[in-house]
């Protein structure tokens, strides 16, 4: 049985496949023709968030079984499609929590101690040790918003910091909050009483702009707001007037409405706001596990 890697994949999940007798062949990112040509015998395909698996593509292969995405979302695959000619499609989804969760606490203390700040004015000349007066994380009460498996990670390691965990879920996992001495609260109170809010949500119609104005205002003055969740959780307007009028006291922000980020926007412009283009997921580790873990997934269906 042949397996297409469309995608680049760590080399110990293309041994994982080889060593249970699978025949791989690899193309990278092929365009939609050669995809098209490429998926004729194939039984599995593994992609990331490139190329797009669309309806042509599924039809274009009878013996196709399973559609692998290394990765979190599913969006360049036709699941529905897929799913109605009983071809299974599988993913990796806790297979970055951990990455995520380490970008979040990064920008927490990147934006706590202006560190993005310094480094920039160190590369003007400047000498900036007035301006980057910090605070310290310990102490201090971190809001996490969505206590799922980001969430979670994100919580254990606030606790080995010595904060204060306050959460915010519609589904309220007792035992993990237990674990890291965190306590279920109300949104409001949550926005109300913590110094540092993270969002872990994933993105819903309940979800889009949760952080609107009305939320925004409800924060500290002094309150650092992070997002490494999705762009749109984040009312961007709303946010760019908060920190212009002083609501909030910075931001770390890894997820944008509009992807990539447009050069020159308000967003850039403040000193207090720290920006990563959408890693969250980029470490070895993640990538790693996130192929590893499809790959045994396309085993497990393709030989049972
Ligand atoms: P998860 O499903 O494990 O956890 C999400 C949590 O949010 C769940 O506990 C769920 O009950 C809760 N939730 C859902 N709707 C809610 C609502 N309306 N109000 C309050 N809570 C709600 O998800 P996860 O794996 O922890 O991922 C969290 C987010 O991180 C997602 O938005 C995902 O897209 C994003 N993510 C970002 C990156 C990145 O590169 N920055 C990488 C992976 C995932």
């Amino acid at each position: 049985m042949k397996v297409l890697v469309a995608a680049p994949l760590h080399e110990k999940a293309i041994d994982v496949l080889k060593n249970a007798g699978l025949e791989v062949v690899y193309e990278e990112y092929p365009n939609q023709d050669r995809l098209k040509d490429l998926v004729k015998d194939v039984s599995g395909i593994i992609v990331r968030s490139k190329p797009k698996v669309t309806k042509e593509i599924i039809d274009a292969a009878p013996n196709l079984k399973v559609i692998a995405r290394a990765g979190v979302g599913l969006d360049n695959v036709d699941v529905e499609y897929a799913k109605s000619k009983g071809i299974e499609v599988v993913n990796s989804p806790g297979a970055s929590s951990r990455s995520v969760a380490e970008l979040a606490v990064a920008l927490m203390f990147n934006v706590a101690r202006k560190v993005a700040f310094a480094d920039r004015k160190m590369r003007e000349g400047i000498w900036a040790k007035k301006q980057s007066m910090g605070f310290e994380l310990e102490g201090k009460t971190l809001g996490i918003i969505g206590f799922g498996r980001i969430g979670y990670n994100v919580g254990k390691i606030a606790k080995t910091i010595g904060m204060n965990i306050l959460l915010y879920d519609v589904y309220k996992n007792y035992e993990r909050a237990k674990e890291i001495g965190a306590e279920f609260v109300e949104l409001e109170y949550l926005l109300k009483n913590s110094d540092v809010i993270t969002i872990h949500v994933p993105l819903l119609e309940s979800t889009y702009h949760l952080i609107n104005e009305e939320k925004l205002k409800l924060m500290k003055p002094t309150a650092v707001l992070i997002n490494t969740s999705r762009g749109p959780i984040i009312d961007t307007n709303a946010l760019v007037k908060a920190l212009e009028e002083g609501w909030i006291a910075g931001a770390g922000l890894d997820v944008f409405e509009e992807e990539p980020l447009p050069k020159d926007h308000p967003l850039t412009r403040f000193d207090n706001v720290v920006l990563t283009p959408h890693i969250g997921a980029s470490t070895v580790e993640a990538q790693a596990r996130a192929g590893i873990e499809v790959a045994e997934k396309v085993v497990k269906i393709l030989k049972g």
